[in-house]
């Protein structure tokens, strides 16, 4: 496999003929159990005090999509550019139960794991050739989950994803003419308005987006401006639990209307890496602002997928937000 990148777009992708996997069978044992063998390469647990149990712990993904050894051999052909896939590609295991998710776990345990989250970002985002790390969670058939297991994904990449790419440009440029945060102004006024808030805990707030690309796709956001979610996953523990138990209630709601969806944290980007034809690195601590995007996959909406060049959404975020919020929410 390598990345290419598309000339027009400038997005990359991975691509290459993949010979695939045989399926696991259906009575094979969960390798991700906190009892499991062979044991898996274990990157990082939390809590990493000695003697106890771990809550949530990296291992290597077992057929990772981007690997730590070798060189990136950026090389052109022609006008395309292409590069092997080096950088970093884990498995975050969220609880040492097999039935705990991150909706029906103990905020302390999610919060163990969102500690995590951040430890690795920002080890991960230490490696100079890393541009940016991106945590992510697929769950349920249609979303493309990988694992029985609850585990969500990390990849560190030499590239920034297109969205967050664009995040981050639209971003700099708001700030350039008015010289405020546009997430921050996005949360003044949704607050304000009271539209499409579904819930508000402590520092944190849940919201349907004004222009929603899928039914139902909710942010999760901080109030107060930070461009990373490592610095404050790390910093502040009583946040951290603030934020487990928004996440918990969040999904619980989205759970409510789809099984399956799909979850992205986007948070700033490596600043070891200043790129001259990026130039947003100067501003990012003050134009960028971390958050979690969660798009539910709902199946009897499917219409809405094969509308790609336009996204169409045929539930508006006015109405999703009246759904989400009266979800019965347990804890
Ligand atoms: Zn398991
Ligand atoms: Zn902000
Ligand atoms: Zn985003």
């Amino acid at each position: 496999m390598e990345l290419r990148k598309d000339p027009i777009t400038r997005s990359w992708v991975i691509t290459g003929d993949d010979p695939g996997d045989p399926a696991p069978r259906p009575d094979a044992p969960c390798r991700f159990c906190a009892d499991a063998a062979p044991p898996l390469q274990e990157i990082a647990r939390t809590p990493n005090s000695p003697g106890a149990s771990w809550s949530a712990r990296s291992v290597v993904h077992p057929k990772p999509l981007y690997h730590i050894e070798g060189e990136p051999g950026r090389r052109g052909d022609g006008l395309y550019d292409c590069m092997h896939s080096v950088g970093a590609h884990e498995v975050l295991v969220e609880n040492r139960s097999h039935d705990r998710h991150l909706w029906n776990a103990g905020d302390e345990e999610i919060a163990h794991f969102l500690r995590l989250a951040a430890e690795r970002i920002l080890d991960l985002k230490r490696d100079p050739r890393i541009k940016y790390v991106s945590f992510f969670k697929d769950y349920g058939k249609n979303a493309g989950q990988e694992f029985n297991h609850p585990t969500s994904q990390i990849t560190a990449t030499m590239f920034v994803p297109r969205r967050v790419l664009y995040e981050l440009r639209a971003g700099r440029e708001y700030f350039v003419s008015k010289e405020r945060c546009v997430f921050c102004d996005i949360i003044q006024q949704e607050e304000r308005q009271a539209l499409r808030v579904i819930e508000a805990r402590g520092d944190y707030l849940a919201l349907c987006p004004y222009a929603p690309r899928v039914p139902y796709e909710t942010w999760i956001m901080p109030r107060d401006h930070d461009a990373s979610f490592e610095r404050t996953g790390l910093n502040k523990p009583g946040l951290r639990t603030n934020l487990a138990a928004l996440l918990r209630r969040t999904l619980q709601r989205i759970r409510s209307v789809s099984e399956d969806f799909h979850l992205a944290l986007h948070t700033s980007p490596s600043s070891l890496h200043p790129s001259k034809n990026l130039g947003y690195w100067k501003t990012i601590d003050d134009d960028y602002h971390w958050h979690i995007e969660i798009l539910p996959v709902v199946a009897s909406k499917a219409r809405s997928y094969t509308f790609k060049e336009v996204y169409y959404s045929p539930v508006s975020s006015e109405t999703a937000v009246k759904q989400l919020r009266e979800a019965k929410i347990e804890g």
